[in-house]
């Protein structure tokens, strides 16, 4: 969630829109409408969820079989006499943001700090379908679960606090939630915080739903993305659970280059350039 963008430009239906909720912004998250009801209010989505922590739930116990396992690329030497542990992300992998994405829509603005530090001081965020019952599975296994989210530490506290209320398992005899910029070197970049937990810990599965969450991703192109995705792939659904995201993430800025100097139509134009219609050069400007 931290340094996103909700939904640039007016079409005509959203203009329309628009119109009916009385809102008189130029500016909407109505790019974001699908992609926030769909996680809102479809089946599937709540079904995609929870097969994503059904096949965590069985990667788990691989894992822990196997003594040598690892998900963690960070992860030197010999693990096999490490504690076992689980690296969550935060947003939309175990908290569902998607009331504040369903505010910024109905008020017609972009992602902003202001809102976003508000929404997580109420720390209201309900569970993300099967994140529940994976977790509790896994401290119960004697798992610790580590959770590694870009929201910046001084929203901690209200983070922990909605994650304990939501009824997450927050190990107490060591800092499991591990936040952007609470050490030194820990930014946005989840390297370093992975690497922390796996020099203490056999990290035994990696959940998120960001490329970013796996692997230094950073400002990478498409194609480097496809590329890395490829790299790991016999890690999807065995020691990577990737959760969907329609709604926003790095996917979505890396279509347009992850210039934070374009506007709402720049974005637009760039993203709709990336669109595949089955016609010759249609691979987009950012490959
Ligand atoms: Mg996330």
């Amino acid at each position: 969630m931290p340094g996103t963008h909700a939904a640039p430009r007016l079409t005509l239906w959203g203009i329309g829109w628009l119109a009916l909720v009385g809102c008189a912004s130029s500016d909407t998250g109505i790019e974001g409408l699908n992609a926030t009801l769909w996680m809102q209010r479809s089946a599937e989505y709540r079904g995609s969820a929870e097969q994503a922590y059904r096949t965590a739930g069985q990667a788990l116990e691989e894992g822990l079989a196997d003594p040598s396992w690892t998900a963690a690329p960070e992860q030197a030497g010999d693990p096999s006499s490490l504690p076992p542990a689980v690296i969550l992300d935060v947003d939309e992998t175990v908290l569902d943001n998607s009331p504040f994405q369903g505010r910024l829509i109905r008020e017609g603005r972009e992602f902003n700090r202001e809102m976003w530090s508000a929404w997580v001081g109420e720390a209201a965020a309900p569970p993300v379908p099967g994140a529940l019952a994976f977790t509790r599975a896994a401290a119960e296994r004697g798992v610790t679960v580590f959770y590694v989210t870009n929201r910046d530490s001084d929203l901690e506290a209200a983070t922990k606090l909605n994650l304990e209320r939501a009824g997450f398992p927050i190990a107490e005899r060591t800092d499991v939630l591990l936040t952007r910029g609470e050490r030194e070197g820990w930014g946005s970049d989840k390297t370093t915080r992975r690497a922390h937990v796996a020099s203490r810990y056999r990290v035994i599965l990696l959940g998120g739903d960001d490329l970013n969450d796996f692997i230094s991703v950073s400002r990478s192109s498409i194609d480097k993305r496809d590329r890395l995705e490829s790299a790991y792939s016999d890690h999807w659904g065995r020691k990577w659970i990737v959760l969907p995201n329609p709604s926003y993430g790095s996917w979505e800025r890396a279509l347009y280059g992850f210039d934070s100097n374009l506007d709402s139509d720049g974005r637009r134009q760039l993203k709709a350039g990336a669109l595949k219609t089955g016609e010759a050069d249609q691979d987009g400007p950012f490959h």
